[in-house]
């Protein structure tokens, strides 16, 4: 039993999203879009939105906690892709969004009756 990432968005609207510069498509074989990226220094780049306070994604769709979709889901960089469900960056993310710990399903499946 795992979060669903689709109601949830909570990553997307919590840490800096950054990642070595040549991920972006204007390097060869890059694939996250360069506008919606910032440069960080001359070898990083992160996603626009997520360097300053309040973070948000530029690329999320949908409201963080109820609905959310990725616009670039294909195209995302490494680090969004290596944090995953149920990790403790989730849980940190989750935590400072007011989102619970355990995924819905495991709460009602240890509360119903046996
Ligand atoms: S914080 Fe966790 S559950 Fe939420 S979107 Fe990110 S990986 Fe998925
Ligand atoms: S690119 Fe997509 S997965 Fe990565 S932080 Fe932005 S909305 Fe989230």
């Amino acid at each position: 039993m795992s979060f669903d990432c689709q109601r949830c968005g909570a990553c997307c609207a919590h840490f800096r999203v950054s990642f070595y510069w040549a991920e972006a498509d204007d390097a060869p074989g890059g694939t996250v879009p360069v506008a919606l990226t910032r440069q960080l220094s001359p070898q990083l780049r992160c996603m626009a939105g997520t360097e300053s306070r309040p973070v948000r994604c530029v690329a999320l769709q949908g409201a963080v906690g109820r609905s959310v979709g990725c616009g670039i889901y294909a195209q995302r960089s490494s680090s969004c892709r290596e944090l995953q469900p149920g990790d403790e960056k989730c849980l940190r993310a989750r935590a400072a969004h007011g989102l619970e710990a355990v995924p819905r399903a495991a709460i009602s499946a240890d509360c119903s009756p046996s």
